[in-house]
């Protein structure tokens, strides 16, 4: 259970709002780590949760705020 929770945290360093993104794939380009994959909808994934470094690089350059990445894993700590 407790392993389960925390994959799901993992993949939700990266959130994408899915109602406004436009599937421009710029996010994905643009990280640095290719954590970023798209699917076949052009809809953005994190797909390798591990790669992503929390750069804020997507979140940055997505021209439709659709994309937010936590500032850091704070339940890791306690
Ligand atoms: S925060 Fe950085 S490493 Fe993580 S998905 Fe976005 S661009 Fe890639
Ligand atoms: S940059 Fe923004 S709008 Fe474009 S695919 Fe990524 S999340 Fe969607």
């Amino acid at each position: 259970m407790a392993e389960k929770k925390l994959e799901v945290e993992k993949k939700e360093k990266v959130h994408i709002f899915e109602a406004w993104c436009k599937r421009c794939g710029i996010c994905s380009a643009f990280c640095p780590t290719s954590a970023l994959s798209l699917k076949k909808d052009g809809l953005p994934f994190l797909a390798h949760p591990e790669k992503c470094t929390l750069c804020k690089l997507c979140e940055l350059r997505c021209p439709d705020f659709a994309i937010t990445v936590r500032e850091k894993e704070k339940k890791e700590r306690s």
